[in-house]
């Protein structure tokens, strides 16, 4: 698609996030299956249905603007979903294996944050406060998993990785 105006670029960008977010709908089971702290298991799972709302969320978006959310791939959460997925056959500590899944989840939330604030001002800049409103909402969301992943890296699992010895080795 070629981008002729901004209008094609926040359609470009929507269409990235579309995809970004119908990825880590697949990938966020098998994080939290692969942790072992029961708060993080939880984050994931709890941020797996909020993904979910997110998809609709941008299928609203879509809809406003009167296209079809097709056609795209994200290679930057391709990659960072990758990075994840090894990080979850990662042998060792049980502890710093999940405190890398929180390192590979909040490398996804600020990817995630870093594209919701662009693809809002190009809509806020276009004129379109629908979908602003749609956006900013998603937005808050992701702020609130980054700041819950840190939350528990702090309260639990970095201290348990500190000082728990690797139990399979
Ligand atoms: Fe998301
Ligand atoms: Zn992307
Ligand atoms: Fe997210």
């Amino acid at each position: 698609m070629a981008l002729e105006s901004m209008s094609d670029l926040l359609l470009d960008q929507l269409k990235d996030l579309y995809s970004a977010e119908q990825q880590l709908v697949r990938a966020l089971p098998k994080l939290a299956e692969a942790a072992c702290s029961q708060s993080l298991k939880e984050a994931f799972e709890g941020h797996l249905g909020e993904t979910e709302g997110q998809v609709t969320r941008l299928e609203r978006a879509f809809q406003q603007l009167g296209v079809k959310p097709n056609g795209r791939t994200c290679r930057g959460m391709e990659g960072l979903l990758r990075e994840g997925d090894e990080m979850t056959h990662e042998s060792g500590s049980e502890s710093v294996r999940d405190a890398g899944l929180i390192a590979a989840a909040q490398r996804v939330e600020h990817y995630e944050i870093a594209a919701y604030g662009c693809a809002i001002t190009f809509a806020r800049l276009l004129g379109h406060e629908e979908v602003v409103s749609l956006l900013e909402e998603t937005l808050s969301e992701e702020k609130a998993a980054d700041d819950k992943l840190t939350g528990i890296a702090d309260e639990e699992v970095n201290q348990a990785a500190l000082s728990a010895p690797s139990t399979t080795e």
